[in-house]
């Protein structure tokens, strides 16, 4: 941990707190995992890991994912999708300060359709803002890599000029990511050339022009990278891809290096050199979901396995003994939650993010 290195306030960063963190990623060489969200199980679970390693940590939560935390039978399945989003920031900017490191709070992927969802967030967010001065997220993403470049970008400057006065900053995407959740999958060497597959400098360069002068905001770009897990071998990184937009918007706009805030997406089960050539090139935040969705439900099949009996019986049917020690949901939930942390460990490690938590 460098000495002179700005310090943060624990808990949830906004506004230039947020910008001092991204920028302290960038010019340190390292990034942040953004772990993808489905109970106050996994978020404590990564709030323990990024206390237990010093690092600062991305929370984020999917339209799917914030339906599931107002519950999958909420009676309006819309309205749930906004106030399981509201009632994670609110659990998130509760209990982060404690932990005593500093996280973004971020919502994944929202496509054309669920422009609206993003919409109803900012509704709290703004109440949010007036009460106490700060947005209920860091940062909030649209996935309008499927539309034209022209309405990605109409419709990201009318939502980033809705949440700059907040301090609140966009996630773009350009260039299709692929994987199962995007309907692109298999053979991918096929698809090598394909200019869809790898985004371009200079719509890069055109996202930079409009975006910039309005507020905080970061791309996605794709570099072969895959959403989800795929046999090794089917994924193939061309980490260069981003050096090349970076230099681009340098040469064009006389800014110093690595000027554009990368994502990378389709993190899981890609190889370390090729993560660790795309942090030099400006990268702070890969998201994380299913490996960490692997290692929350990994101990739990163990669990039930090494103690099937107490998950058929409520008490021994040859002695009588009561199993309750055994199935009370915090005996084997709490595995899942430290199968999470490891598995957040290992990540934490993979982005050099150990030990660097601005907090103080
Ligand atoms: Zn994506």
């Amino acid at each position: 941990m460098a000495g002179s290195q700005t310090k943060l306030k624990p808990g949830v960063v906004t506004g230039k707190d947020y910008k001092t963190l991204v920028d302290a990623c960038k010019a340190g060489g390292y990034a942040l995992p953004a772990v993808n969200q489905t109970s106050s199980a996994t978020v404590n679970a990564t709030l323990e890991a990024a206390a237990k390693y010093k690092s600062d940590i991305i929370i984020q939560v999917s339209n799917g994912g914030a339906g599931f935390i107002a519950g999958q039978r909420f009676p309006d399945s819309n309205l749930g999708k906004v106030l399981g989003a509201v009632a994670l920031a609110r659990h998130v900017h509760t209990l982060a300060e404690h932990y005593g490191i500093c996280v973004v709070l971020h919502t994944d992927h929202a496509n054309k359709k669920l422009v609206p969802w993003v919409e109803g967030i900012l509704d709290h967010s703004e109440a949010h803002f007036r009460e106490t001065g700060k947005p209920l997220f860091s940062s909030h993403m649209l996935d309008l890599s499927e539309e034209s470049l022209e309405f990605n970008l109409e419709t990201s400057t009318r939502i980033l000029e809705r949440m700059a006065p907040m301090g609140v900053g966009l996630e773009i995407e350009l260039g299709i990511t692929g994987g199962e959740e995007d309907g692109i999958g298999g053979a991918f060497d096929d698809r090598a050339d394909n200019s869809r597959l790898y985004t371009q400098p200079a719509d890069v360069l055109q996202a930079y022009d409009k975006l910039s002068p309005l507020g905080m905001f970061s791309v996605a770009a794709s570099f072969g990278n895959v959403h989800g897990v795929y046999q090794p071998g089917n994924v193939h990184l061309r980490p260069e891809i981003l050096r090349n937009s970076q230099a681009l918007v340098q040469e064009r706009h006389h800014t110093g290096r690595n000027p554009l805030n990368l994502v990378f997406h389709g993190g899981s089960g890609s190889e370390k050199e090729k993560i660790a050539e795309a942090l030099g090139y400006g990268v702070f935040k890969m998201n994380i979901d299913t490996d960490t969705q692997f290692a929350f439900a990994q101990p739990i099949g163990r669990y039930v396995q090494e103690h099937g009996r107490a998950f058929q019986y409520q008490l021994d049917p040859d002695d009588g003994k009561p199993y309750k020690n055994l199935y009370d949901p915090r005996k084997w939930i709490r595995q899942s939650e430290l199968g999470m942390v490891e598995r957040l460990g290992e990540a934490l490690n993979d982005l050099g993010s150990v030990g660097k938590s601005l907090a103080q």
